[in-house]
């Protein structure tokens, strides 16, 4: 499989916050999994798909120094484990933000963002990142 084909893949989980749901006991996953270990059950029709809400708060974060080389342009940046209106956590990078204004409690959305450019590939690669909600 190709590096495109692949990356292609990958997109609708990242971009829709793509997780399952339980039909069983209503638990919901996230990142997404085929099985329910709260009451050990697999299989067709009893995990479904869920779309994760976008907005939420910042339930806890950190402020990254030492950032990957291709996120060189963006340090220090912020990652945020964000619970949202649904109760889902999720961990994601906080953009378009202060740092000094980051806290506990703020409220925040999704929004589609690019991660990294393969400089070598041409490949982009886009996800989920959070902003400030007004
Ligand atoms: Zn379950």
């Amino acid at each position: 499989m190709s590096t495109v084909a692949r990356e292609w893949r990958e997109i609708p989980g990242r971009y829709n916050l793509e997780g399952t749901k339980c039909e069983n006991c209503g638990s919901i996953f996230f990142p997404a999994r085929d099985f329910c270990p709260k009451c050990r059950r697999a299989g067709i029709g009893k995990i479904s798909r869920y779309d994760v809400c976008r907005r939420g708060k910042v339930f806890s974060f950190s402020i990254v120094h030492d950032a990957p080389d291709f996120n060189n342009m963006l340090k220090p940046y912020v990652v945020a484990m964000v619970q949202t209106d649904d109760g889902v956590m999720v961990s994601a990078q906080l953009v378009d933000v202060d740092l000094d204004k980051v806290a506990i409690g703020m409220p925040v959305r999704a929004v589609l963002r690019k991660l990294s450019a393969d400089g070598a590939s041409g490949v982009i690669r886009y996800g989920y990142k959070f902003v400030p909600d007004e």
